[in-house]
């Protein structure tokens, strides 16, 4: 469904991110894990047409999106949740939900998934009045995704969505993920954690310096002897 092939991206004139190459195929839910810096979130956000490429070239469903405007990715299909939730402060919960759906004609439609993220998120349905810059940090996080899903996309790109939060509510993070992908939409997150990543997902790549060293089904990588050594306590 998603295939990058060989991306190089730099800021300035140094890239962060070299000779990438991973595929996601429909209905997986694929991890990208390493340390601080390793090039995940750079990665996503060459996908979602944020960053510029310097070499190789990103397709979705067949088509080129590398280099393409984020407008068109999110149009072809692909939504990013990205790190830091980054709502809109000042807009109410109800107008961030409006703003995800923003490409959308369907009204009809729209009204419908206002109403599954009200079943889903429950608090948000409390909260729709009141400014998301005043929410919590776990709200906010809620609403981040929820906005995600206004859109409606064949596949979400998540962005450390656990990042900061108190432990039960990065479970309830990590439930709501896998219940995306329950219900068909295809998933490509990024995450520090390395053992949730890797218990969650179907498959992962590891980025070191900017580049793949490793990739595999979870539970393969879970066995990787260099990944239980520098990633899982040994
Ligand atoms: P983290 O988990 O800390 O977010 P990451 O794996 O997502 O890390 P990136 O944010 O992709 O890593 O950063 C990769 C490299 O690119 C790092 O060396 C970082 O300092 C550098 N970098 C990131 N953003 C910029 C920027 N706007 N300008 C210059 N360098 C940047």
């Amino acid at each position: 469904m998603l295939k990058v092939d060989g991306i190089t991206v730099c800021y300035g004139k140094i890239p962060a991110v070299r000779n990438v190459s991973l595929e996601v195929e429909e209905g997986e839910l694929v991890t990208l894990i390493g340390a601080n810096g390793a090039g995940k979130t750079t990665t996503l956000r060459a996908i979602s047409g944020m960053l510029p490429l310097a070499t190789g070239s990103i397709t979705f469903r067949g088509q080129p999106i590398g280099n393409s405007s984020a407008r068109n990715v999110l149009a072809m299909g692909i939504a990013h949740c990205p790190e830091g939730r980054r709502v809109f402060p000042q807009l109410t919960v109800r107008e961030n939900l409006e703003m995800g759906a923003y490409l959308r004609k369907d009204r009809d439609g729209i009204a419908r998934d206002l109403e599954r993220i009200y079943d889903k998120f429950p608090r948000l349905k409390e909260r729709l009045h009141q400014a998301a810059g005043t929410l919590s940090g776990g709200e906010q996080q809620m609403l981040a995704i929820a906005r995600a899903l206004m859109s409606r996309p064949k596949m979400v790109l998540f962005d450390e969505p656990s990042l900061g939060l108190a432990p039960n509510l990065v479970e309830r993070t990590f439930e709501i993920v896998l219940e995306i992908r329950r219900e068909g939409t295809t998933v490509l997150m990024v995450e520090q954690n390395a053992l949730a990543a890797l218990e969650l997902c179907d498959r992962s790549y590891l980025l070191e310096t900017g580049q793949v060293v490793e990739h595999g089904t979870g539970s393969a990588m879970l066995e990787n002897p260099h990944i239980q050594k520098a990633y899982l306590g040994g």
